[in-house]
């Protein structure tokens, strides 16, 4: 079992107080807070072996390298993929995507067609809208029930011959929505097409498993999984990866070099131009230990209690609509009160030392299927517990009152 109240000691931001009330952090899905174990492997690298990786021949460099070469087998071996030089450092899931999306400029063409969902993030669907405005292919959407919960019958019928990529979000940021990969992956593979999923959402609660998955690209943010902004990863299949041209070209990534020819360097390398964030990359491993000793399984059970909690007690209040009802959801609650705007809600939260998100949660086409402008959003992690979550309901129940 997990014992949250030894884990919260980790979180030295957790003793702090907001507008003189002790800080209440439900805003996990738009960044994690980060443990001491984390911020030490920070302050260890900044205090002692701060210097540029692969090309220095002294010490520091050389551990440097090794610290940030042994973070790339964690991340490697965290995934289960086959080969380290398949997890290619980035600086988060939003790189990572447009990546992919620059590589198939050159890989397709006019007519072919590319699917997204209704529950994606703004990241998974502007570069793919630019990349149809680049090579003449076209975008469709797998759309959502009011559940929040995709339509697979309609998924089957997108899918044909022309379909070459498909974009899902493993985890909705807005609504919590498990999204059936599995199923996703198994049916793209099927007309040839290849799946890139955005684990952004997941990798805080789940341990995916790549080669398990069978999937083409998986991508993260080391932010969302208790590591520093900034920095993320690209796992793509190795065959993937050679088929795709370098995003960047700089530093890092080449053979050779002269100004008739220059060739490539081989993976990883090939994507990774220029000096990338090493302390960061360093962190993000440091960050999978940290989760990984508490364990996902228990993470995953603990937050389901959350979850299960959260929702019973707020559903106590009249007026109140959750929006994203799957029966697979993580714990993301997104709801409104009445007719009262989330940015008020959320306002006099703050006053009171709570910390939610209110807007669009950059999935604007969700808020458009619901006909809403936006949502408050509560997102717990493993560290937060039901007495923060009462807590939050006085709270909240008394900003109702103020604004009804
Ligand atoms: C946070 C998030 C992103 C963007 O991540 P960045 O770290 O901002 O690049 C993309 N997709 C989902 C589902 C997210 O939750």
């Amino acid at each position: 079992m997990l014992d949250v109240q030894k884990i919260r000691k980790d979180f030295p931001i957790l003793n702090r107080t907001v507008n003189g009330k002790p800080l209440i952090y439900f805003d996990n899905a738009a960044t994690s807070q980060t443990p001491q174990q984390v911020i030490d492997v920070i302050v260890d690298y900044y205090s002692n072996y701060n210097a540029n990786i692969h090309r220095g021949v002294h010490s520091l460099s050389q551990e440097a390298t090794d610290a940030y070469e042994q973070a790339r087998i964690k991340i490697q071996k965290h995934f289960n993929a086959k080969h380290s030089y398949e997890i290619i450092y980035t600086a988060g899931t939003t790189h990572s995507i447009n990546l992919v999306a620059n590589g198939f400029s050159s890989l397709l063409k006019k007519g072919d067609e590319i699917i997204v969902s209704a529950l994606e993030h703004h990241s998974n669907i502007v570069p793919w809208q630019m990349l149809c405005e680049r090579t003449g292919a076209i975008l469709k959407v797998i759309p959502m029930n009011e559940n929040g919960e995709l339509i697979l019958s309609d998924y089957d019928a997108l899918l044909n011959e022309h379909t070459k990529l498909v974009f899902v979000n493993h985890i909705s940021n807005a609504l919590g929505t498990i999204n059936p990969i599995e199923s996703i992956i198994e049916k793209a593979h099927a007309v040839g097409a290849a799946v890139l999923i955005d684990g952004a959402q997941s990798c805080p609660h789940l341990k995916p498993d790549v080669q398990a998955l069978d999937v083409d690209f998986y991508v993260c943010s080391a932010h969302k999984i208790c590591g520093p902004t900034g920095v993320g990863m690209l796992y793509g299949k190795e065959e993937w990866l050679n088929k795709l041209p370098p995003y960047q070209g700089g530093g890092e990534m080449i053979a050779e070099v002269s100004f008739e020819k220059t060739t490539y360097a081989g993976l990883p390398h090939k994507f990774e131009a220029g000096t990338p964030n090493i302390c960061g990359g360093i962190a993000f491993g440091a960050a999978l230990d940290y989760m990984n000793n508490i364990g996902f399984e228990n993470i995953a059970k603990y937050e389901n209690e959350l979850l299960a909690y959260g929702t019973e007690q707020l559903l106590k209040i009249e007026g109140l609509k959750i929006y994203g009802t799957a029966k697979e959801k993580t714990s993301v609650i997104s709801f409104n009160v009445g007719t009262i705007h989330p940015y008020d809600i959320g306002t006099i939260l703050d006053k009171m030392g709570i910390a939610v998100r209110t807007g669009h949660h950059c999935a604007q086409p969700i808020m458009d299927f619901y006909k809403i402008p936006g949502t408050i959003r509560a997102s717990f992690m493993f560290y937060n517990t039901k007495e923060e979550i009462d807590t939050f309901i006085v709270a909240l129940k008394k900003a109702i009152m103020m604004l009804s």
